[in-house]
C-alpha cells in the first residue's frame, strides 16, 4: 500500500513509519519536525520505500507527480499523527496545536476525499476532559474546559473528530479514530514533559520524582506495541464510530512512582508540586467497542512495558540528553 503518515517522527509517528516500511508498504512521513525528531526515523532513510518530508502539515499537500520510487504513489491510507500531544508542548505551542487539528485535519482529509484513500486520525482520551465517569467509553461526551490551557489540545482534537466524521458523511471518505489512552515506551523524548519520561529519567539520575497534586489521579499506561496493533487492526477493521485505544490497568501517580522507583533499583524520593490546570482526577479507557470490533486487547503489563523503556532511557541519558 501507499500510506501518508503525518507526524511520522513523532512517538507515534515512528513506530508507525517503522512497521509499515517493514511490512513493504511505500511509505510517505510528513513532519515540521516541532518535536518529531529525524532520530526516531534512524534505518528508514535508507529504505527504498520511505521518504520524509519537513513540512507543516497546515501548508498544502502536493503528492502529484513524484519520480523515482515513488513515482505513481496512490494515496492508499492517510494517517493523520501530526500534533504537540504532550501537555508541555502544546501550552508552549497553543495556537500550532488549534491549528494542526483543525487546518492539518483539514488538509489531510481534503488529501483521502482526492485519492478515495481511507483515514486514520489520531484523536486522544482528552476528549473526554476531566471526566466525570470512569471508566470512559466512547458513548460519553466529555467534560472539557475549552478556556483553559490544556482546551487547546482537548478542542482541536474534538473539532478533528468532528470533521472526520463530517467528511464521512458529507463526502464518503472511509474514516477511522482511534481515541488513543496515555500510551509510552521507546521513542519517547526524554524531556518531553510527560510522567513516563519524567519519572524514568528522574529515577535514573538519583533525583526525586516530581509528583503534581497529591499523585491520587489516575492514569492507564498502554505500551507502543500494544497501541500500534490496536491501530492497525482498527485501520483494517470497518469501525467508522470513535474507538478508545489503551490500556484499561489504572494506577495512581503516587503507585506509578513507586514502581519506577522499585524497577530501576533507585535511591529517589518523591517530591510534590503543584498540579497543573484542569488536569484529570481520572483516567481509563471502556474497551469493550474494541474487544468487540476489532478482537483487540492490549498484552503487555506495565513492569514488562517498563521493563523495555527503562534501558532505552538508560541510553538515552548515558548519552547524556537528559
Ligand atoms: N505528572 C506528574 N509528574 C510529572 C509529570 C506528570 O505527577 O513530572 C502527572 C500529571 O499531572 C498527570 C499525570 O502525571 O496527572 C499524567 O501526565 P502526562 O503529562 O503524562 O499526561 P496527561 O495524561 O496529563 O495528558
Amino acid at each position: 500500500m501507499d500510506i501518508l503518515i503525518t507526524g511520522g517522527a513523532g512517538f507515534l509517528g515512528q513506530h508507525l513509519c517503522h512497521y509499515f516500511v517493514d511490512r513493504g508498504d511505500r511509505v510517505i512521513c510528513y513532519d515540521n519536525l516541532i518535536t518529531g525528531r529525524r532520530e526516531n526515523l534512524q534505518g528508514l532513510f535508507e529504505a527504498d520505500n520511505f521518504k520524509l518530508v519537513e513540512q507543516d502539515v497546515t501548508e498544502y499537500i502536493d503528492l502529484e507527480n513524484l519520480s523515482g520510487k515513488f513515482a505513481g504513489f496512490a494515496v492508499d491510507r492517510v494517517l493523520h499523527f501530526a500534533s504537540l500531544a504532550s501537555p508541555r508542548d502544546y501550552t508552549e505551542f497553543p495556537i500550532k496545536t488549534l491549528k494542526v487539528g483543525g487546518m492539518g485535519t483539514h488538509q489531510t482529509l481534503g488529501v483521502a476525499k482526492r485519492y478515495g484513500a481511507r483515514f486514520l486520525l489520531a484523536s486522544t482520551s482528552e476528549v473526554y476532559g476531566d471526566p466525570e465517569v470512569n471508566p470512559q467509553s466512547e458513548q460519553y461526551w466529555g467534560n472539557v474546559n475549552p478556556l483553559g490551557v490544556r482546551g487547546v489540545y482537548d478542542e482541536s482534537k474534538r473539532f478533528a473528530e468532528a470533521l472526520t466524521m463530517a467528511y464521512h458523511r458529507a463526502h464518503g471518505v472511509e474514516t477511522r479514530i482511534a481515541r488513543i489512552f496515555n500510551t509510552y515506551g521507546p521513542g519517547m523524548r526524554v524531556n518531553d514533559g510527560r510522567v513516563v519520561p519524567n519519572f524514568v529519567c528522574q529515577a535514573l539520575s538519583g533525583r526525586d520524582l516530581t509528583v503534581y497534586g497529591d499523585g491520587t489521579q489516575t492514569r492507564s499506561f498502554c505500551f507502543v506495541s500494544d497501541l500500534v496493533r490496536g491501530l492497525v487492526s482498527l485501520l483494517e477493521s470497518s469501525s467508522t464510530e470513535p474507538v478508545n485505544i489503551g490500556n484499561p490497568a489504572e494506577i495512581t501517580i503516587n503507585q506509578f512512582a513507586e514502581e519506577v522507583i522499585q524497577l530501576t533499583g533507585s535511591n529517589s524520593g518523591i517530591v510534590y508540586k503543584p498540579l497543573p490546570e484542569d488536569d484529570p482526577q481520572v483516567r481509563r479507557p471502556d474497551i469493550t467497542r474494541a474487544r468487540r470490533q476489532l478482537n483487540w486487547e492490549p498484552e503487555v503489563t506495565l513492569h514488562e512495558g517498563l521493563a523495555q523503556t527503562v534501558p532505552y532511557f538508560k541510553r538515552l541519558i548515558e548519552d547524556s540528553n537528559c
